[in-house]
């Protein structure tokens, strides 16, 4: 039996964004990945679909597993023959128990390799505004855990010592004896004014940092918002957080957004509203997908010559045209000399893809107007329509009297999803979600009708809707939803810009 592998991983503090290349490498051709903390969705996507994945945290009402038995189960996987991720918050080798399993793994004559990780202390703190050191303020830095009771003979770290210790302090795990610990740190010298500062959840969207004094610390019926597990700064660098904050200033932060579309164009504007700060979560209302039935587009994409123009309303419709064109072995000379057209900007941007620059693109993204804009082009020619399965005839209906011949295309299929995952469900009825992008009238109906299953709790003016066009907003609203704002360019950038004005306005008038 070949002995496998285990990979002892760091998963940084909670954004995907700060785990390292070769975390993510580990993580994709694992065979079993075994976790116990919060690991973000992003993360546990990576992780392939034929391999185990095994959760060895608390769960309500379970006890989390015994060291013991993670240590026993990562030896057992690697015997035989497994790629074996061991996945820990922050860095494996910081208050993770890390080392232990290493030690275990060693004993059991187990390969193992280590991939470090940012820790919680440097990066949770960065997000949170805070520099470990700085030249003029703390030349050094140490990690503590808090975890011991300070006043317990047994208490492993020597509170005294850090009392007199000059640099920045970072208590992990000090949370709930953090009364004692400021205590002891002023009894024994500490200044009870040196600020002090706590981070729930740094690097994630709904990271909270509080500040204050020793002081405050100390006092026991001072309240604190953020809860365990927090890491507890201590130190005179936490005095320049005004200046050196960033993550939550950032336009979207703390906002977390629904994006309604077909999964794949949601993945594109997902990382865009990563980066203004957003959280994002993708529930798709409706999905597309190639067309089962393909004579008919088999028999259009044949006889393309023919057609003196081609006319695409999605950019989902250009995608599947040319996947069914390529997989019947012909290229792009099959589209010869037609002229062709698109409904707006991410249509001819898909084209452009191809090596396609569109004849006529109305700025509007309307059936109507593209219709406006073909009518003086197309008097006598025969136009192909490549679509999708379901959708307003607005084009065939104005073209057909003027062309001499029109011919509507079913390119791909488009059919609303069935139902939400219930994470999505949940997100929805617990009211945490700001806005929702509504980006065709299909969407708009389809949401209205997901939602109204839903048993939100009691509606608090946070779920705001996004529109991409005056057509959508009015579908929108005859299906129950009133648009917050409304795109000017009718297309996905155009929405965003609508949200991040609405944001603006809203923080400057406080
Ligand atoms: N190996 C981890 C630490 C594990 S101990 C690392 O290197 O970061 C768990 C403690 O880490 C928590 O109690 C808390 O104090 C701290 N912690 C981990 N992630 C954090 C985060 N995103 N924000 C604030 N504290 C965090």
């Amino acid at each position: 039996m070949p002995v496998g592998l285990v990979y002892l991983v760091g998963a940084g503090p909670g954004d995907p964004g700060l785990v390292t290349r070769h975390a993510e490498a580990a993580i994709r051709a694992a065979d079993t990945v075994v976790y116990d903390h919060l690991v973000h969705r992003k993360i546990l996507e990576w992780i392939p679909a034929n391999a185990r994945s095994i959760y060895v945290g608390k769960r309500r009402g379970h006890q989390e597993m015994p060291q013991q038995e993670i240590n026993r189960l990562l030896c057992d996987e690697a015997l035989q023959g497994r790629a074996v991720v061991r996945l820990k918050g922050g860095d494996p080798y910081v208050f993770g128990r890390g080392a232990e399993e290493a030690e275990a793994l060693a004993e059991a004559g187990v390969p193992f390799r280590v991939i470090p990780g940012v820790t919680a202390g440097i990066g949770a703190l960065a997000y949170a505004g805070l520099a470990v050191t700085h030249r003029d303020h703390a030349s050094a830095v140490t990690f503590v855990t808090g975890h011991d009771d300070p006043d317990s003979p047994d208490c492993r770290v020597d509170w005294p010592w850090f009392a007199r210790f000059s640099g920045t302090v970072v208590v992990y795990m000090g949370m709930t004896r953090r009364t004692r610990i400021a205590q002891v740190l002023i009894e024994n010298g500490k200044s009870p004014s040196t600020p002090v500062a706590l981070v729930e959840r740094g690097s994630w969207p709904d990271q909270k940092v509080e500040t204050g004094t020793l002081k405050e610390l100390a006092d026991s019926s001072r309240a604190w918002r953020v809860k365990a597990p927090a890491l507890i700064m201590i130190g005179e660098v936490v005095r320049l957080r005004p200046q050196l904050d960033w993550f939550s200033r950032l336009p979207l932060a703390g906002r977390c957004i629904l994006l309604t579309r077909p999964e794949d164009d949601a993945r594109r504007s997902e990382s865009v509203l990563e980066n203004l700060g957003a959280e994002v979560l993708i529930a798709p209302t409706i999905r597309v997908g190639p067309i089962a039935d393909r004579s008919g587009l088999d028999d259009a994409l044949g006889h393309l010559a023919s057609y003196d123009w081609i006319v695409w309303t999605s950019a989902n419709g250009v995608r599947f045209f040319f996947d069914r064109l390529f997989e019947l072995g012909l290229d792009l000379r099959a589209v010869g000399h037609a002229k062709i057209a698109a409904i707006g900007p991410a249509t001819s941007e898909a084209l452009k893809r191809y090596g396609l620059n569109a004849d006529v693109v109305p700025a509007t993204f309307r059936s109507e107007d593209l219709a406006d804009a073909l009518l003086p082009h197309v008097s006598g020619k025969s136009v192909l329509l490549a679509r999708a399965d379901r959708g307003r005839t607005v084009l065939l209906d104005r073209l057909e009297p003027v062309a001499s011949d029109v011919r509507q295309v079913a390119v791909y299929t488009n059919e609303d999803m069935p139902e939400w995952p219930v994470e999505i469900e949940k997100v929805l009825e617990e009211d945490r979600v700001d806005w929702v992008t509504l980006t065709s009238s299909a969407i708009s109906r389809r949401f209205a009708s997901l939602y109204a299953k839903l048993r939100p709790a009691e509606k608090s003016g946070r779920l705001k809707f996004a529109s991409i066009s005056p057509i959508t907003s009015q579908a929108a609203r005859e299906a129950g939803l009133e648009p917050t704002v409304e795109a000017n360019q009718f297309t996905m950038e155009g929405l965003l810009d609508a949200i991040l004005a609405y944001e603006r306005r809203r923080s400057e008038s406080g």
